[in-house]
């Protein structure tokens, strides 16, 4: 049994540190809000009201908390008070300057660190089947496998420091832009006479195939469990789409490469937003596409 931490009991850590008390582990939790900590503590997690209260002793602190300016206040606070040696793991998704600041944090502490973003969402959280992108030396990687798999199925390790970061960055810029393509075709094929079934029936089975048109299918019927089927629910917040893909453009303007494609989807999930569709699924993205073409939103 490890004493783990965990901070930032929202709607992705909080069903992550009750997935860690099953496993067997003792969690104590802290969060600035207080249904969430609430929560927690119905779900087995020792709850306390002060971030060096809930790190008091633990051996591993995890962090889940809402963006890079967060991590790392939380972080400089961590190094203050912990003990050199203790286990220090993000999972929030933050850009990449942050999580190499949060390890020269560590780093300067004697504290091994990790960055451990997650996809699989909020029902991969409650389910333990997130997957782990992780950024950090091989050795302490090693160390916390026990740990990402208590909360998860497919724990892999993408390199050094920010490494993780790295990867969860390009493939949700992957995720943002192909949305919008399988969007773009089914408006298309309306406007062609296609029936959404008939272009799915190909698609699906040819060059076209990807995870927003066979998981995510962004309009009813092809796909019954995506979240066009229940008036775009999320699922993922088009607002956490946003985030993701502008993560990735202060990444590809810092790094130099160019990503127009990225830039574009950035711009359109920003209008996208601006119209008041943040909380929608970000597949919801079709209906201002088939606005825009003329033919009124589904
Ligand atoms: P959330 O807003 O539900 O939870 C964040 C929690 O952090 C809140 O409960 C908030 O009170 C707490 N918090 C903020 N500052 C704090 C501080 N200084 N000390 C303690 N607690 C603090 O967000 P979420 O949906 O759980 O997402 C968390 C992270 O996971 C984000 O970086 C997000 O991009 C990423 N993520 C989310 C999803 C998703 O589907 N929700 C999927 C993958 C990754």
């Amino acid at each position: 049994m490890t004493s783990i931490a965990f901070i930032g009991l929202g709607h992705m850590g909080g069903p992550m540190a009750a997935n860690l008390v099953k496993a067997g582990h003792d969690v104590r939790g802290f969060d600035l809000a207080a249904p969430s900590l609430e929560l927690a503590r119905h779900n087995g997690v020792t709850t306390y009201t002060s971030l060096a209260e809930a790190v008091s002793g633990a051996d591993t602190v995890i962090t889940m908390l809402p963006a890079g300016t967060h991590v790392i206040s939380v972080w400089q606070e961590l190094v203050d008070v912990l003990s050199a040696g203790t286990l220090l793991i993000d999972c929030s998704t933050i850009d990449i300057d942050s999580a190499r600041k949060a390890h020269e944090l560590a780093e300067g502490k004697g504290c091994p660190a990790l960055d451990a973003p997650v996809s699989g969402g909020t029902g991969g959280a409650a389910a333990g089947t997130l997957t782990f992108m992780v950024g950090g030396a091989a050795d302490v990687f090693a160390l916390a496998r026990p740990i990402f798999e208590a909360m998860g199925k497919k724990i892999i390790h993408c390199g050094a420091a920010s490494a993780g970061q790295a990867a969860k960055i390009c493939n949700n810029m992957i995720l943002g832009i192909s949305m919008i393509a399988v969007g773009e075709a089914f408006v298309l094929g309306e406007k062609l006479g296609l029936s959404h079934q008939a272009l799915y029936d190909v698609a699906s089975v040819s060059s076209g195939q990807c995870w927003s048109l066979t998981t995510y299918c962004p309009v009813p019927g092809p796909v019954p469990a995506s979240p066009a089927n229940r008036g775009y629910e999320p699922g993922f917040a088009a607002a956490l789409m946003l985030k993701d893909v502008k993560l990735s453009q202060t990444a590809a303007e810092t790094a130099g490469a160019a990503t127009p494609l990225g830039a574009m989807a950035a711009q359109l999930y920003q209008r996208f937003a601006d119209e008041g569709f943040g909380e929608k699924d970000f597949s919801a993205i079709i209906n201002m596409l088939r606005d825009k073409s003329g033919t009124g939103a589904a």
